[in-house]
């Protein structure tokens, strides 16, 4: 039966060694929730680091270790003290975490520890394959692992392969910093389906493939040779019933039930029943925006002085990554800041700020989020942030405001909380006095709303809906409908060519018998070409026509010593084996003067491109361009030339990378139409790239063997995928 693979960092369970035994106890966080039905109730495995280095398991516990981890359906990875240093505090924290929450200054570009993400990575993907079964499928999460996908593809291309990113993927601008941007996006794009928590993210992902790889982007999917990767956004949840569940046995409880906080905070609450409570928890990360929060907080309280004593802000501060410098750099600031404000404000009856430096359990974070009347989340940058959701769902009498940081993933989901910049602290001073003062009706209004939008789309839901679009994930071969053109197709062609007693072969140029180089006056066919071409024309009964949208002149030099049939402009002009150039549709060229001026427009507000000009007509060249741009103008362009074109009986010819403007009376399918009219072919083979070929592929009869070059929707009945095997079949027709 196949089964789901899980790939975090860490393992879902905390390794704990007694005396001479070892104890895996599972942790229950968000992301082991929204698994639970794949990897528990099915026969899902887990796979990821236990928590332990190599050095502080005991040699003789090693196997134990694994024992322990397969009880729970977990496999661990084995990493040392090095590996965690340059992998996880390393490359992965003091790089990618601050690089993709925008603290470019904060990120350090060590080759060591790249060096080490690496080997961590390749670490994770030999454990992976090992457990690999036929069938199964593979979901990567986050940004500890994001070259792992690719490694997987490249051995099991016939595994499903998911990633997930649970932190923003930074504005192209930013990522474009990384030294081994190329790497993780190949990485990445190992994947099936990579996923995003907003469609900012995903947006942001496509722009830096499009940009960086070069790769073509067709709306939320990428092509990359024979396979097809789709790039989604699914916003993750929480587990909405425990944290419901968890408020309301809260409520329940009676006095010898509660915990030692929720009684302290009930004697507060009971003796200032007007006062109001303020939530703060995060981990201890510069890009919660703690210190702007506390500085918000204290303008508040100089600018409203009235307030004094009626409110409290209660700051948890989880301990996170200690040994970073940044982290401890924080924790000084955070503890200055609270010091020197409760200096400042306190009264021997009341502490302006209640601060925690350390983790809570969980039913002591549920005291904390029933009995707080506002929670205040300002970070600079977040993913998400869980927080804010389990806020809102422990409101169960749906009371409570929630103030929270339009940079935080979540917000763009809460619209109902009171957003603000986390930068703008008097924004923050002034918003959280609305919060203070906002009548209870407005705030279950609001509340009603997210709860509802939460409890719909929970943890659960964010993982089967994920894993839902991993399995409908299309293989490119789904959606092309030619035949690729293997064995078993070349030999059935070469016997149609062999046995054919009168054969024509139609090849377009570029993009067909030669790759595409930056500058088109460079792509001079070369020798072998030349040579093979030669071979096959020589051959009885042949008729070899290299069709083209070249110029007449460029096409008639570099084919000048072989005698084939040359068409040149797309079927403007046609050269005739040792006679001269004739033309072969009465066409116009008198609109060049109007448009041209307008193609010049477009060539200085698009850098990197530039026209060519053709006898018969104009073309607008934009592979140099900027990808995003090139495809923005160019469609812009097409749009103009068409409603201005629209009684002069011009057309546009969308080419690879290239906008081509002429008489609509030409196209290569009319000239192929006339090559073969009357003329008895028994064999007819035609093979181009791109969009102008197509009309040949349509105008041939059905018999004819059209080949596209690359894979994508045609009309062409089969396919090959590059220029090198274009070669190789030539070389096939040429052995005859
Ligand atoms: N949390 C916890 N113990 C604490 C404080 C918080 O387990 O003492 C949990 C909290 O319930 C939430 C998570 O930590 O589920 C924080 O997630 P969030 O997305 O807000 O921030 P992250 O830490 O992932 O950046």
């Amino acid at each position: 039966m196949s089964k789901t693979i899980i790939i975090s960092n860490r393992l879902p369970l905390q390794l704990k060694i007694n005396d001479n035994s070892l104890e895996a106890i599972p942790s229950v966080g968000g992301l082991a929730t929204g698994m639970k039905s794949v990897h528990r109730d099915g026969n899902g495995v887990w796979i990821g680091w236990t928590g332990l280095t190599e050095e502080e398991i005991p040699e003789s516990m090693q196997d134990d270790v694994i024992k322990a981890c397969r009880k729970e359906q977990c496999v661990p990875v084995t990493l040392d003290q090095e590996d965690i240093d340059g992998f996880y505090y390393g490359f992965s924290n003091r790089t990618i975490w601050p690089l993709f929450h925008y603290f470019m200054e904060y990120a350090e570009f060590e080759r060591q520890n790249w060096k080490t993400y690496k080997q961590v990575n390749e670490k994770f993907a030999k454990v992976v394959l090992e457990n690999i079964e036929e069938g199964d499928t593979v979901w990567v999460h986050d940004y500890q692992l994001m070259l792992l996908p690719e490694l997987i593809k490249k051995e099991r291309p016939d595994v499903r392969v998911g990633f997930f990113l649970h932190i923003p993927f930074p504005s192209y601008e930013v990522f474009r910093t990384l030294p081994w941007r190329k790497e993780i996006l190949r990485g990445l794009l190992g994947s099936d389906l990579i996923g995003f928590h907003t469609y900012d993210y995903e947006r942001h992902f496509l722009s830096s493939v499009s940009r960086i790889l070069r790769l073509d982007v067709n709306f939320n999917e990428i092509m990359l040779g024979d396979r097809l990767v789709t790039v989604n956004s699914y916003p993750m949840g929480i587990d909405y019933d425990k944290f419901e569940k968890a408020a309301l046995a809260n409520k329940e409880q009676n006095s010898k039930e509660q915990s030692e906080l929720q009684r302290r905070l009930d004697l507060h609450l009971d003796a200032t029943p007007d006062a109001k409570m303020i939530l703060s928890i995060d981990r201890l990360d510069y890009t919660k925006g703690i210190a702007n929060r506390i500085r918000a907080y204290e303008y508040f309280l100089e600018k409203y002085p009235n307030y004094k004593e009626k409110v409290r802000l209660v700051m948890l501060a989880v301990p996170s990554r200690s040994n970073v410098p940044q982290y401890q750099k924080l924790k000084k600031e955070v503890d200055e800041l609270v010091g020197r404000i409760n200096g400042k404000f306190a009264t021997v009856s009341w502490t302006p700020i209640w601060y925690f430096f350390r983790s809570m359990p969980f039913d002591n974070l549920i005291d904390l989020y029933t009995s707080c009347d506002i929670a205040l989340l300002t970070p600079i940058r977040d993913g998400m942030n869980l927080v804010a959701k389990e806020y809102i769902a422990t409101r169960t009498d749906k009371t409570g405001v929630l103030i929270l940081s339009e940079m935080t993933g979540a917000a763009l989901e809460m619209n109902e909380a009171l957003l603000i910049n986390p930068n703008n602290f008097e924004e923050i001073a002034e918003t959280l006095k609305e919060a203070i003062e906002m009548p209870e009706e407005e705030q279950i209004k609001r509340n009603v709303q997210m709860q509802k939008r939460l409890k719909r789309y929970n943890v659960e839901k964010w993982a089967s809906e994920f894993l839902e679009a991993l399995k409908k994930t299309k293989e490119k071969t789904d959606l092309v409908k030619a035949i690729k053109i293997k064995k078993e197709q070349q030999q059935e062609l070469m016997q149609a060519y062999q046995n054919a007693e009168k054969r024509i072969l139609f090849l377009d140029y570029d993009g067909t018998l030669r790759s595409f180089v930056s500058d088109p006056a460079n792509a001079k066919p070369d020798q072998e070409m030349l040579n093979l071409v030669n071979s096959i024309q020589a051959q009885k009964n042949t008729d070899v026509v290299i069709i083209s949208g070249r110029d007449r002149d460029t096409l008639g030099k570099w084919w000048q010593e072989i005698p084939v049939t040359l068409i040149a402009e797309h079927g403007v002009w046609k050269r005739k084996t040792g006679e001269d150039w004739e033309i072969t549709e009465k066409i116009k060229n008198d609109w060049m003067p109007q448009i041209r001026p307008i193609l010049e427009t477009y060539v200085d507000r698009t850098p990197g491109t530039f026209i060519e000009e053709k006898n018969y007509s104009l073309a607008w060249h934009y592979r140099n361009a900027d990808p995003e741009l090139g495809e923005i103008r160019a469609n812009e362009l097409s749009n103009v030339i068409k409603e201005l074109a629209s009684n002069k009986d011009l057309g546009v010819l969308d080419g690879n990378k290239v906008l081509e403007i002429k008489s609509g009376a030409v196209n290569k399918g009319k000239a192929v139409s006339k090559e073969i009219f009357n003329k008895n072919y028994s064999f007819i083979f035609s093979i181009g790239d791109d969009w102008t070929d197509e009309f040949m592929f349509e105008d041939l009869p059905e018999t004819a063997y059209t080949v596209k070059v690359g894979m994508q929707k045609t009309a062409a009945r089969f396919y090959v995928e590059d220029t090198a095997h274009v070669r190789q079949l030539l070389q096939e027709f040429a052995k005859n």
